[in-house]
C-alpha cells in the first residue's frame, strides 16, 4: 500500500490554505514533554488552535513517517488519533514540521482509561490486511521510527520470523558495544528458540507500537487519543505488553481491554520478551542505565 500526503512550503502556507488566506499565527506557545521535536501550540486569529512539531529538515522522514502511522490508525474507525493537516520542509528556515489538530490536554479519569482499553481492543480486533501484503501479514508498507531509531517493517509470512528479524536482531546488532561475548552469545541463543516462548497469533493486529503513558491523552471534552506512534502488524499482546513497562495505565484500562480480548494464560510468560525490544531501544538510544534491565530479561529466557 502507497499512502499519498499532501505536503507545505511552511507552516504559513499550510495555515493559510488550509484555514484561508487572511488566517495568521497569533500566539506559539512552546509545549514541553517530547524528546525528539520541538512542540508548540499556535494560536491562529482565526481563534483555532494547531499543534506544530519541528525539527531539522534532515528529519524531516520522521514526520512523513508520523503522519502515515496516524493516518494508517484513522482509518480503522476503531481508535480516536489527531487528524494531521499537514506536513513539509522549509528550505528557508532548515525545518521540516508536521501540524495537527490540537488536543487540549487534561487529566486522565478512570473512563478515560476505560475508553483507551475498548479502543485498543478494538483496534486490535480489526483488519490489519490493507497495511500489508496477502500472505504476508506482519510488518508495515513502509520502515518508521522508535524513538530517533530505525524500526525496520520488512512483510513476514510469520510473527515470530519478523519478531526475530525485524525486532530484537536489529536492536542486538545495535547493542553490541555494550553486551561482552558471553552476553551477545546469550543473545543468538535467545533469537534461534524464540518459538520457545512465543506464539504465532490467529491473526494480525495493526499496532500502535510505541504504547507508552506519554502516548496517550485525554482532553477537556473527556476524549481519548494516541498519539505518536510507531505503527506495524503484529502480535497484540506486543502493544499490551508495552502499556506494562513504564506504566501510565491504571486497572480500569486493562479490565476494558480484556473485556474485548481476554488474556492468554501464556501471555505473562511473553510480556517480558516482547518488552525487550524497547529495552534495547532505550539502551541503544539512551546508554547504559538500561544495561541491567535488558540482562536481566536475556538471563530470564535463556
Ligand atoms: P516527540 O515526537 O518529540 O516525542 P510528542 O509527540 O510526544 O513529541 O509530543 C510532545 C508533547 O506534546 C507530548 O508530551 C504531549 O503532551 C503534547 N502533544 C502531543 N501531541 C499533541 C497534540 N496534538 N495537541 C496537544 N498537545 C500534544
Amino acid at each position: 500500500m502507497e499512502m499519498s500526503y499532501i505536503t507545505y512550503e511552511s507552516v504559513n502556507d499550510c495555515i493559510k490554505k488550509l484555514f484561508g488566506n487572511s488566517v495568521y499565527i497569533e500566539k506559539e506557545s512552546r509545549v514541553h514533554g517530547g524528546d525528539i521535536n520541538d512542540a508548540f501550540r499556535l494560536t491562529l486569529s482565526n481563534g483555532e488552535s494547531v499543534f506544530l512539531k519541528q525539527n531539522s529538515k534532515e528529519n524531516y522522514s520522521f514526520f512523513i513517517s508520523e503522519y502515515e502511522g496516524l493516518k494508517a490508525l484513522c482509518s480503522t474507525e476503531k481508535i480516536n488519533c489527531p487528524e494531521v493537516y499537514g506536513i513539509g520542509a522549509d528550505d528557508r528556515t532548515g525545518t521540516s514540521f508536521l501540524v495537527m489538530e490540537y488536543i487540549e490536554p487534561a487529566r486522565m479519569s478512570i473512563s478515560s482509561q476505560t475508553d483507551l482499553g475498548y479502543q485498543l481492543a478494538r483496534l486490535h480486533m480489526s483488519d490489519a490486511s490493507a497495511f500489508t501484503k496477502g500472505g504476508m501479514p506482519f510488518g508495515f508498507f513502509r520502515n518508521n521510527y522508535i524513538g530517533a531509531s530505525v524500526q525496520i517493517n520488512t512483510l513476514k509470512k510469520s510473527w515470530i520470523d519478523f519478531f526475530r528479524d525485524c525486532r530484537l536482531e536489529p536492536q542486538i546488532k545495535m547493542a553490541e558495544a555494550f553486551l561482552d561475548s558471553e552476553q551477545l552469545k546469550k543473545c543468538g541463543v535467545l533469537l534461534g528458540h524464540l518459538d520457545k516462548y512465543l506464539e504465532e497469533p490467529a491473526k494480525a493486529s495493526l499496532l500502535h507500537g510505541d504504547l507508552w503513558g506519554g502516548n496517550v491523552m485525554s482532553d477537556t471534552e473527556k476524549r481519548v487519543w494516541f498519539i505518536d506512534p510507531a505503527v506495524y502488524a503484529g502480535h497484540h499482546e506486543a502493544d499490551l505488553a508495552m502499556t506494562q513497562l513504564f506504566g501510565g495505565f491504571t486497572p480500569a484500562f486493562y479490565s476494558a481491554y480484556n473485556e474485548i480480548i481476554p488474556v492468554d494464560p501464556g501471555y505473562k510468560d511473553r510480556r517480558d520478551l516482547y518488552n525487550l525490544y524497547h529495552l534495547l531501544n532505550h539502551l541503544n538510544l539512551f546508554g547504559r542505565g538500561y544495561l541491567g534491565e535488558v540482562l536481566s530479561v536475556i538471563n530470564h529466557y535463556v
